[in-house]
């Protein structure tokens, strides 16, 4: 948020309770969408260069009865992490600890003017009325209290949000969907000791210790998480490094870094918005990690929302720009909630069967059985760029939909679609460039093939006018026409298609993109 918000000129505050960025080693997977926005910031290539294996590191996803046992099944490329070019999108995914990405961003937040990183600071309460927002906040260091006036307040303070609290939205859901463990631990030689080969995880599945073990970071860092564990069950260090070693059939020493219990929940805020204050992330939406959402989406929320509040504060958004924040990602978030409980139903604990371990035939078939179990099953969890590219706005007022051309429905598989509301399809440009490097930093008319020129000039006037920022970017390669198919299309800050026609339809149409009620002037 402060990275989208400080990239377009706006001052912001970031208060944080912790002395750093970083603490949990939760996600690894940074999605296909998120490093497009690292790429427009300007820091994808950096994120690439914090790999701890490299991006060429294979994104192989193994099955096995344990680290020392039998291959149940592999799948390849998972996430779309190998740095292959594709026209699906600029960037591809990337296995990276978030505490590295979250390095990466504290870092660039820092180079931003305007932008203030202020930890060891709690915030406490807020009030709010037609001025601002007035937040109590206190130095965690010196115990002093002070309150901070801004426009607007985001609560990005995760699952147990006090700005959730105080803006009096309630969790919808599903809390405790199952019980789980997240253990990072050392292990010199542990990636040699076992037959698989690279992985960047390796699901165990046996009576055991059902569990997801992979590597996570240089210096023989992994991560090993036994899931749906018993209700009660403590992990002391030594019982970690003991289920470790029982789980993978590998007897090494294991140096148990950190232990954390995590519970998976399926929880939705019934609002995100009361008046100059929202909420981003986790604060007002929780997926079990399963297809490794959650920071994603919350990432995606701030730059939903980062231009909106920006654009508002310069003054050519208008209101609905910030009631459409709320009609554009919940709908998404419900969306993908949904697909994290389905990948949820299916672990180790549920795919696990008699005799998988047994060697002869008899093992062979049962190992046969649950791989196609496991191929029906769990191949879409690791191939749903459709969840990560495709997810439309298809509700939104800011939208210009033409009421004739559907966006596809959502599904794991991702079809480019340029119907308004839809991520705008990508292409690499036969001189090489990405096709989102063409466009501005506010909305763009991407202007392809037969066009007329009184069109380009009617919405470059109208967009001077009314101060809303847009690039005209005029491009004839013929594969655009097929991918677009219109001539004009305007895209939005996010790079989202905003409206798309054959002819520009006049200011009315700036209006509803940027917000202001129809019928009324600015
Ligand atoms: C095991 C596991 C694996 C995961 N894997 C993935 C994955 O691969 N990909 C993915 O996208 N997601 C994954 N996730 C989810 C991801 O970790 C979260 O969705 C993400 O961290 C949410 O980010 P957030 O900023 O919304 O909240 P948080 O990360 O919880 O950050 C909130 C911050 O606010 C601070 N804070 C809270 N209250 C206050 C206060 N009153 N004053 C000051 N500061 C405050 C906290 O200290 C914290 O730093 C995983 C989660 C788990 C449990």
């Amino acid at each position: 948020m402060a990275i989208e918000l400080g990239s377009r000129g706006i001052p912001c505050l970031v208060v944080e309770r912790k002395d750093r960025v970083g603490y949990a080693p939760r996600a690894k997977t940074t999605h296909t969408r998120t490093r497009e926005h690292l790429r427009r910031w300007g820091i994808a290539e950096k994120l690439a260069a914090a790999s701890p294996f490299g991006v060429d590191y294979p994104s192989n996803v193994l099955f096995v009865t344990r680290l020392a046992g039998h291959r149940l099944h592999k799948i390849e490329n998972a996430f779309s992490c190998a740095p292959q070019k594709t026209d699906l999108y600029s960037e591809h995914a990337q296995w990276i600890p978030q505490y590295k990405l979250e390095e990466l961003f504290r870092t660039h937040a820092e180079t931003l003017p305007g932008v203030e990183l202020r930890f060891d600071t709690e915030f406490e309460s807020c009030t709010q009325d037609a001025e601002g927002v007035q937040s109590a906040l206190r130095d965690l260091k010196t115990g002093a209290a002070y309150t901070v006036q801004s426009d607007f307040l985001v609560g990005s303070d995760g699952a147990r949000s006090v700005v959730r609290t105080l803006i009096g939205a309630k969790l919808e859901g599903t809390y405790g969907l199952s019980r789980n463990f997240n253990v990072v631990f050392r292990a010199p030689g542990l990636a040699e000791a076992h037959p698989h080969g690279p992985a960047i995880m390796y699901w165990q599945v046996n009576a055991d210790a059902p569990s997801l073990i992979g590597p996570m970071d240089s210096g023989d860092r992994w991560f090993f998480m036994p899931t749906g564990v018993s209700e009660g069950i403590k992990l002391s260090n030594l019982e970690a490094a003991a289920l470790i070693r029982k789980a993978t059939g590998i007897d090494l020493p294991y140096e148990i870094l950190s232990s954390d219990e995590w519970i998976a929940s399926s929880l939705i805020a019934d609002k995100y918005r009361e008046g100059r204050i929202f909420l981003a992330g986790d604060a007002c939406h929780l997926h079990p990690p399963f297809g490794g959402y959650g920071m994603n989406m919350g990432i995606s929320d701030a730059v939903d929302l980062g231009w909106k509040v920006a654009s508002v504060l310069q003054g050519w958004g208008g209101p609905v720009l910030l009631d459409s924040y709320e009609r554009e990602r919940r709908p998404v978030h419900q969306l993908v909630i949904e697909e994290a409980v389905r990948n949820h139903a299916v672990l180790g604990n549920q795919l696990w069967r008699e005799r998988l371990e047994e060697d002869g035939p008899e093992g062979d078939a049962a190992r046969a059985q649950v791989g196609e179990l496991i191929a029906r099953t769990k191949n879409r969890e690791f191939q749903s760029l459709g969840f990560v590219l495709g997810c439309c706005y298809q509700n939104s007022p800011v939208i210009a939909y033409s009421g004739t051309d559907p966006p596809p429905q959502p599904g794991p598989n991702y079809h480019p679609s340029a119907a308004p509301g839809c991520l705008a399809p990508h292409l690499w440009l036969s001189d090489g460039r990405s096709l989102y490097d063409t466009f501005g930093p506010g909305f763009t008319l991407l202007v392809i093939a037969e066009y007329k020129a009184k069109d380009i000039v009617a919405a470059s006037t109208e967009a001077a006018a009314h101060g809303v920022p847009l690039k005209v970017e005029v491009l004839t390669d013929p594969r655009l026409a097929e991918l677009y198919a219109a001539p004009l299309i305007l895209i939005r800050p996010d790079q989202h298609v905003a409206w798309r026609g054959d002819v520009w339809p006049g200011p009315g149409l700036l209006d509803l993109v940027a917000g202001w009620p129809s019928g009324r002037g600015r």
